[in-house]
């Protein structure tokens, strides 16, 4: 097997590799306590044999997974759930109200990923989606508990980068399972003591206020680590707040220079890739600036995309 796939974290958390695009792009995580585990996220189908064979590892049965918990449904996130689901026979599945009918019917998530990707790159992407059976659905309202095995996980919605967004709080840990609402910081990026982050403004929910609101919330819990899940661990979240503060105004900004011009899009990004590699110069070693905007010009592009939705949605 290839290496570095597992992170431990301690507490019983381990940080999996999903596998998505490449190496250290998307993480999702096992937590087990007394027996009990809860997988959070789930990446793509083709993650499944890696959290089984971390469970083999761990000596931890199919039966003994209570809960599949993705913080949102962006398929990066979710497009294991209803494959796993599928093989963890006693799992329930949480997942925000306005998501959960897109995993028990996926079919309007599958259409609309293939008329973006087509049909070809769906399937290399995120395999097959499974449909989830409603029975096994917990709808998860805003602070809503989940007990595993006398471990309290609780759920805080966080709009602001999607709607159907949540948070999950390990108070044990004091952590959040932060999804894309702490940004996104990629492990290849380590300035002086500090890592690179930078907000996650996907279409097509994106709302400024809102994420700023969902920062303060998550804060407001005195947080010591954060499980990111573009990727992994990140502590001492209180140093990069002004950061992700500082970040979204200034995206806002860019969008709103590039409002009028004939594609907004093509503005957007190659601002957002300015700013970025600016940054970024105080944060590699081994890379030029050229290669790391190369490195975040997906999430550019996504970025993008979303902020000019946000202008769309602003106008009308
Ligand atoms: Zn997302």
């Amino acid at each position: 097997m290839e290496q570095n796939i597992y992170t431990d974290l301690s507490e019983g958390i381990t940080c999996i590799d999903t596998g998505y695009l490449r190496p250290q792009m998307a993480a999702c995580y096992l937590v087990v306590h007394n027996g009990e585990a809860a997988i959070i996220e789930t990446g793509t189908n083709y993650t499944i044999p890696r959290i089984t064979a971390l469970m083999e590892q761990k000596g931890i049965s199919k039966e003994q997974i209570r809960y599949v918990i993705p913080t949102h449904v962006h398929l990066d996130h979710a497009g294991g759930v209803g494959g796993l689901m599928a093989i963890m026979p006693n799992a329930q599945l949480v997942v925000h109200p306005r998501g959960a009918r897109h995993l028990i019917d996926p079919a309007k998530l599958i259409q609309g990923t293939i008329a973006v990707y087509g049909e070809e790159k769906y399937h290399r992407l995120y395999g097959d989606l499974v449909p989830v059976p409603a029975e096994r659905v917990i709808e998860a309202e805003d602070e809503l508990k989940l007990d595993l095995n006398g471990r309290e996980l609780l759920i805080r919605h966080t709009p602001g980068h999607a709607e159907h967004h949540f948070c999950v709080w390990d108070q044990q840990s004091k952590g959040w399972f932060s999804g894309d609402n702490f940004g996104l910081s990629y492990r290849e990026f380590i300035g002086n003591e500090k890592r690179h982050i930078f907000p996650a403004t996907t279409p097509v929910h994106f709302n400024p206020d809102k994420m700023l609101d969902s920062l303060n919330l998550l804060m407001s819990y005195q947080p010591k680590r954060f499980y990111l899940t573009h990727f992994c661990l990140l502590e001492e979240p209180q140093k990069y707040v002004p950061i992700l503060k500082q970040r979204i105004q200034e995206y806002c900004d860019i969008a709103l220079a590039n409002e009028k011009t004939e594609d907004p899009y093509v503005g957007i990004k190659q601002a957002l890739l300015d700013l970025e590699g600016n940054v970024l110069a105080d944060y590699i070693a081994d890379m030029s600036v050229q290669s790391a905007k190369e490195f975040i010009d997906m999430d550019a592009e996504l970025n993008a995309q979303g902020l000019k939705v946000w202008l769309q949605r602003r106008a009308a």
